[in-house]
């Protein structure tokens, strides 16, 4: 997708590769480039590895170099001691340099000079994995170009100033988490909440296998996993990154009846990242518990979008049936808003952008915190310019969340993670 002939080299700072974020912002960087370019070369110093099952044990340039590997072993990664002559180059740290990637905290920093917000090294992988995320979108969007500037924005309440809230590690017991779609959007979701610490009890449904393009836009899936179930491919990443807890359905949600014979309270979340079979609507004729995901759209936008129950629009509203809902039909074409939004992301920066916001969102509502923008927040990137928008998604009349008893609803929802959030309150 990019220029195979003009390389990209990614310069880790010795300072920042011993943190943490560093390492997140390291890793998060190269394993997107790599499904964009088989020209990547990396250097810094050695240092030990903090992320991941073999931290304590491994090398982050090594490890770097060997994820790039697994994911395209056609590509020509390596570890350099030069900059290769014409490369774009990225450098982690605090910079003063031309493409700055650096992340601390919720706060993060992409462009020329260096960021003025403090160091924070407090295990949030988010600011730092937003930086990565960012970078890798200006590499596509101004190829071959340094950044003209910079910008900085922060994961909490996704502005551009500088946002200083604690880090709440995340409480994982008995948490259970159902994800509906492993396909890129999906994927990256649990990708990034695994660099949180997340390891809740996974549920992972999903009836498609990984194909060739898929590796381009998912961060977890490398070359072998091609032909085999996505939500048993996304089991394996996470089996592979130490979580424990995950069952997989290599099945699409209409094909089990997972959302109609669970008990009240469960799951504590859903992650609907899958458009198919009417998926939207089984799901708000279900009574759901808190759902979160991201679209994309095709002027390279992103949007994070949350409903809390018995309180804001649905998915429906969004996203109305195309048809009236019949169980067991054929499948619909990815369904699409008025706005030209989908789950299935074109290119690789929008699928890791949405499972960032995704698994931040998801992180700050699990520590107990309010929500901090409305319902939905869009990322533009249009030729490597960024900004955030703020939105409320609109009730739409007719919708089937018009039909369904706020007292039955929370019913539904009791004992659940996030059952206070559709408590009586005053809205935003
Ligand atoms: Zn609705």
């Amino acid at each position: 997708m990019l220029d195979p002939t003009r390389p990209i080299h990614v310069a880790l700072a010795s300072d920042y590769g011993e943190t943490y974020a560093g390492q997140v912002a390291f890793l998060v960087l190269t394993n997107l480039l790599v499904r964009m370019t088989p020209a990547v070369t990396v250097s810094g110093p050695a240092t030990s590895l903090r992320v991941g099952p073999r931290r304590g044990s491994g090398d982050v340039i090594d490890e770097a170099v060997a994820e790039m590997a697994t994911i395209d072993p056609y590509s020509n990664v390596r570890a350099v001691d030069a900059v290769p002559a014409d490369a774009l180059v990225f450098s982690f740290g605090r910079g003063p340099a031309s493409n700055v990637v650096y992340g601390a905290g919720w706060n993060a920093h992409f462009g020329s000079g260096s960021p003025s917000f403090a160091d924070a090294e407090d295990g949030n992988p988010f600011g730092a994995a937003l930086a990565a995320v960012l970078a890798g979108a200006h590499a596509f969007a101004r190829e071959g170009h340094d950044a003209s500037g910079s910008q900085s924005f922060n994961a909490y309440d996704w502005t551009a100033t500088e946002h200083a809230a604690r880090f709440v590690p995340a409480q994982m017991e008995s948490l259970q988490a159902w994800l509906i779609g492993c396909g890129s959007v999906g994927s990256a979701i649990a990708y990034f909440l695994t660099f949180a610490g997340w390891r809740p009890q996974w549920t992972l449904v999903d009836g498609d296998v990984v194909k060739t393009h898929n590796l381009d836009r998912s961060p977890t899936f490398r070359d072998t996993d091609c032909g085999s179930n996505k939500a048993e491919a996304l089991r394996n990443y996470l089996t592979r990154s130490g979580v424990r807890s995950v069952t997989a359905h290599p099945a699409y949600l209409h094909q089990i009846a997972l959302l109609e014979q669970r008990q009240n309270g469960i799951p504590d979340l859903l992650f609907a990242a899958a458009n198919e079979y009417d998926i939207r609507y089984r799901i708000e004729s279900a009574l759901p518990p808190l759902q979160l995901y991201a679209t994309t759209g095709k002027q390279w936008q992103v949007s994070l979008i949350r409903h809390i129950p018995t309180l804001d629009a649905c998915s429906c509203c969004l996203f109305p049936p195309v048809a009236p809902a019949r169980p067991d039909t054929c499948a619909t074409d990815s369904a699409v808003n008025d706005s030209g939004e989908q789950i299935d992301a074109a290119l690789p920066f929008l699928s890791f952008a949405a499972g960032l916001m995704t698994a931040a969102e998801a992180h700050k509502l699990s520590s107990g915190r309010e929500p901090t923008s409305p319902n939905r927040v869009t990322l533009n990137t249009f030729e490597g310019q960024f900004r955030f928008v703020h939105s409320r998604i609109p009730l739409r009349d007719g919708c089937v969340c018009a039909d369904r008893t706020t007292e039955v609803h929370r019913a539904m929802l009791a004992g659940s993670r996030f059952a206070h959030l559709s408590d009586d309150r005053v809205e935003q």
